[in-house]
């Protein structure tokens, strides 16, 4: 089979592999459908992830297709199923997963190798991260699970039942990559009035059609607290603000915007060893809630798999292109010229079907 196998920093080779075959508990999977993600651009640009994936390796993450082969004593899945396999499995014993933290689990496994045209399931994630997909949902919408499972993992740390007591909220989102646009659907379609900002007028646009009630065109590189905080509805800031970005400059930006109260969810994750100054007074006398979040739960994904099957959810406006696994490299670095969101690695005709 082909697969895109990653070798060091922006060094990726396509590869004739043996398809694997599925012991004891595990699945073959038919990759249908693969997206790229931010994380695999950051993975190809270092060559490597350290928790998720060390070189040289199969990568790509976010996957749905159909089980091609199941192994000895699997039960709960036949071949022809479509699924969606998440690309983490919870230990389920550690305190972070008794907790219901599983996203912190202190064994989390990883699954990676989605650019290619099989992926062998590792038991663990058949028993508690594969999932049915509904009969109405396609692969290429289907692969989106794990970016919006984690995105439904953020709004859960978002406490709207609180702030929401008095009708809908008002959300800040900066960043309109992938990531920040799901938060825009997942929370307009709940009726919050988003607004979200951006350098990238493109991206904005699509932030409009996935239900922002207000876009920013802001420059890059952080420190525009006031020009956001003027859009807000009476200029003090909004209650919830989320950072899709990853760019500490930002994550100042979003705790400086939101109002006494108010709550910061600063989801994207920054470079290693980068820092943040934080601005005492305001943080005290303010009562703000800052918080770090990170990854999915099996929860989430499930839930993900729910709300993409809703017609009205229109996740594929992330979809920029379909190619082949060939052209993975071509396809990562559009998205690092921001030319695209996201693009759907798809096989070619398979030679064994
Ligand atoms: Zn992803
Ligand atoms: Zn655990």
């Amino acid at each position: 089979m082909l697969g895109a196998m990653l070798l060091g920093p922006e060094k990726i080779e396509i590869r004739t592999v043996p398809v694997p075959r599925p012991g004891s508990g595990e699945i073959l999977l038919s990759v249908e459908a693969a997206t790229t993600c931010g994380t695999d651009v950051k993975v190809f640009r270092r060559g490597g992830h350290p928790r998720m994936l060390q070189v040289p390796t199969l990568f790509g993450h976010e996957m749905a297709g159909r089980i091609a082969a199941v192994g000895p004593g699997v039960t709960t899945f036949s071949v022809g199923d479509a699924v969606v396999v998440a690309n983490s499995a919870p230990c389920l014993t550690c305190d972070a997963c008794q907790m219901g933290r599983e996203n912190l689990c202190q064994d989390l496994h990883y699954l990676n190798g989605a650019f290619a045209e099989y992926l062998l399931v590792p038991k663990r994630f058949v028993e508690r991260n594969t999932h049915l997909i509904p009969k109405n949902l396609s692969f290429e919408k289907a692969a989106l699970t794990e970016p919006l499972g984690c995105v439904l993992h953020g709004i859960d740390a978002c406490d709207l039942p609180r702030y929401g007591q008095r009708g809908p909220v008002e959300i800040l989102v900066f960043g309109a990559g992938p990531i920040g646009l799901l938060f825009v659907a997942a929370l307009a379609m709940e009726g919050h009035r988003v607004i979200l900002a951006d350098p990238n007028p493109g991206r904005l646009k699509i932030g409009k059609k996935l239900g922002a009630a207000e876009t920013i065109e802001i420059a890059r590189g952080g420190g525009q607290a006031d020009v956001i905080l003027a859009k807000t509805q009476d200029g003090r800031g909004a209650w919830i603000a989320i950072d899709a970005t990853g760019v500490p400059e930002v994550w100042s930006d979003a705790i400086a915007s939101v109002r006494p109260g108010g709550l910061v969810n600063l989801f994207g994750g920054c470079a290693p060893g980068t820092t943040v100054s934080l601005d005492t007074h305001l943080i005290h006398y303010s009562e703000l809630t800052i918080k770090g979040v990170y990854h999915h739960r099996p929860e989430t994904i499930r839930k993900a798999l729910k709300v993409l099957a809703n017609p009205e959810f229109k996740a594929d406006l992330l979809l920029s292109a379909e190619r082949p696994i060939e052209a993975v490299e071509d396809a990562l670095r559009s998205m690092m010229r921001k030319e695209s969101l996201k693009v759907v690695i798809k096989k070619q005709l398979a030679p064994d079907g």
